[in-house]
């Protein structure tokens, strides 16, 4: 058992619905150390979107709510607005995050208020069969492309940083120490804090995309193309091609946060 699920689990969640290997349980994992590491259990309030990674929060004994299917960033922007106090959680999938609910994510990160938000990135569809994401490589194969992905992917923490978020971060389920540190950073933040962490699925990606089955190969693909953000700089786009770049992508205070001008604003006119 875990060395926080007295603390922090939900024992009726348990045990897990992940699959065997899936790289969705290092995520919680992580993010219970992080919580604990930063002393914020008490005030959590988690919104999980639809779809395996909408799972995460389930498991944690706080105060959740599950939303609807691309809505979770919408219902933690209320949420926040709600109770500026709370340090408000977001676990989406990357189909949830930048497909259905990509309107709602831009546009939060465009506010820049005061989330975090934890894209679990499989680069596909996992609980739904298998099939091609936003995030899916070109040409890679899922279950409605057999013959190759026609469409180039999303990088999602490009397109946060162009949203306007303050925080991006991005690591692998091979780095589990480092996410956790970016997840305390993220929730230290005062703005749009944006980790994504790339996670091995080893029932959909890894049969259709990799041709494997097997968790341990999945991990360790993630962990050989890792590259630190420090050393991608010394590379060309022919030795990046493929690889995953990690590390704290970008942090700047120079934006308003949103909460705090509307509630800054209310009192000016004294409402
Ligand atoms: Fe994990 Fe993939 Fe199974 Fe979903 S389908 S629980 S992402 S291994
Ligand atoms: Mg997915």
């Amino acid at each position: 058992m875990h060395p926080l699920a007295e603390k922090m689990l939900r024992k009726s969640a348990l045990p897990s619905i992940y699959c065997p290997g899936c790289g969705h349980g290092t995520v919680l994992n992580s993010f219970l150390r992080a919580v604990d590491k930063l002393g914020v259990y008490d005030n959590l309030a988690l919104v999980g979107g639809i779809g395996c990674s909408g799972w995460t929060p389930v498991f944690i004994k706080a105060d959740t709510i599950h939303a609807l299917h691309g809505r979770a960033v919408a219902v933690a922007t209320g949420l926040k607005l709600a109770q500026p106090d709370r340090k408000v959680v977001v676990f989406c999938g990357d189909g949830d995050c930048v497909a259905i609910g990509g309107n709602h994510f831009i546009h939060a990160a465009r506010r820049n208020i005061d989330l975090t938000v934890v894209m679990l990135n499989n680069n596909i569809y996992g609980m739904t069969g298998g099939q091609v994401a936003p995030t899916t490589p070109y040409q890679a194969r899922t279950q409605t492309s057999p013959r190759g992905n026609p469409e180039q992917p999303f990088d999602a923490c490009e397109l946060a940083r162009a949203a306007g978020a303050t925080y991006i971060a991005r690591w692998t389920t091979a780095q589990p120490a480092q996410m956790a540190k970016s997840m305390r950073e993220a929730m230290e933040h005062k703005g749009f804090a944006f980790v994504e962490v790339v996670v091995q699925c080893p029932t959909q990606a890894g049969r259709y995309m990799y041709g494997t089955g097997s968790a341990v190969d999945l991990y360790e693909m993630l962990k050989t193309n890792s590259v630190r953000l420090s050393k991608a700089g010394e590379l060309g786009a022919e030795e990046l091609a493929g690889k995953i770049v990690v590390g704290r992508l970008l942090q700047r205070d120079d934006r308003p946060e949103f909460t705090e001008g509307v509630y800054g604003l209310c009192q000016a006119k004294g409402v």
